[in-house]
């Protein structure tokens, strides 16, 4: 597996260059392009990794999974009221299908989605930011995980589509809390740095049926784990989710920080990373890794 990594970083590297650092947020338009990283996780607990695998980043729309999951738990169906379960089939950052789908979100990976999303978490805990750094923090196995806040506060700043999606929806009935509050915890929860080794670990149940093994944890039941990859698998990469599930045919969710993170079922949790995005918003890099990995490794849930 060594081996097998290691050829595809020297594969992929020579695509830094063709790509774009997200700078709409302008804390994240410094990042060194030239990165990459790429990690492993077992259902066994075995760990593979190359590059630079425990550089840490910024998540971004990673952290949505993971909101996504903790309101899961407490609301169950009765989520699904506020945002829906479909491809949106436009930018992560749209807002023309609010405007006439009264204010309910496709889907919980689309900004909007996240978005209610993290209403329903803020209607629930009294810190929402830290009830999520905790749930993080528990899943990954390190207790070292902070946010920045550098990133946060700049696209507090810049939050001018995001706050409007979020005032639209709150027209329509959609949003339940103070827009700003919760936008100040959707950007903190979007500004958690972690690795590739750190994401590869949090994101193993998804891949063991819910269940995350180094913290001992049914995280959600088997049955919303599957589901839970359904929507990765539709809706995980935004505009570009038909094209990754015919280039890599995994559920995956990619963040504008260049990360990744796919699920291969009841085997692997996989993390890739390099800054440089498409103009979907996806890190360029990364996908070719998991296309070049899917391909080597037979691993496509397609066949
Ligand atoms: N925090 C970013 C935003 O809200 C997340 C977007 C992303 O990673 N696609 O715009």
């Amino acid at each position: 597996m060594d081996e097998l990594l290691h050829s595809i970083e020297q594969k992929v590297r020579p695509l830094i260059g063709a790509g774009k650092v997200a700078d709409y947020i302008p804390a994240l338009a410094n990042v060194d392009p030239n990165q990459f990283g790429i990690a492993i996780y077992s259902n066994s607990g075995e760990l593979f990794h190359t590059g630079q695998a425990d550089t840490e980043f910024s998540i971004q729309s990673i952290s949505k999974v993971f909101s996504l999951t903790l309101a899961m738990k407490h609301y169950g169906e009765d989520m699904w009221q506020r945002v829906g379960r479909e491809p949106s089939g436009n930018p992560f950052n749209s807002l023309v299908q609010l405007e006439y789908e009264a204010g309910i979100p496709r889907n919980p990976f689309i900004n909007a989605g996240a978005l209610v999303v993290s209403d329903m978490n803020q209607s629930r805990f009294a810190s929402p930011h830290y009830a999520m750094r905790e749930y993080i923090r528990r899943l990954s196995g390190n207790q070292g995980l902070t946010s920045d806040k550098t990133v946060s506060n700049s696209e507090y700043e810049f939050r001018a589509r995001n706050a409007s999606m979020a005032y639209l929806m709150k027209a329509f009935g959609n949003f339940h809390n103070d827009v700003e509050d919760v936008l100040h915890n959707y950007f903190d929860n979007c500004a958690m740095r972690m690795s590739c080794i750190d994401l590869a670990k949090a994101f193993s149940f998804l891949a063991n049926k819910g269940y995350c093994q180094h913290s001992g944890e049914q995280v959600i039941s088997a049955r919303e784990a599957k589901q839970v990859n359904g929507l990765l698998a539709t809706s995980g990469l935004y505009d570009e989710a038909g094209n990754f599930a015919y280039r890599v045919g995994l559920p995956g969710k990619s963040g504008v920080g260049g990360g990744i993170v796919a699920i291969v079922p009841n085997r692997f949790s996989v993390c890739v990373w390099s800054p440089e995005l498409n103009t979907s918003g996806n890190s360029l890099a990364g996908i070719a890794a998991l296309e070049a990995l899917s391909d080597s490794i037979g691993w496509s849930v397609f066949g």
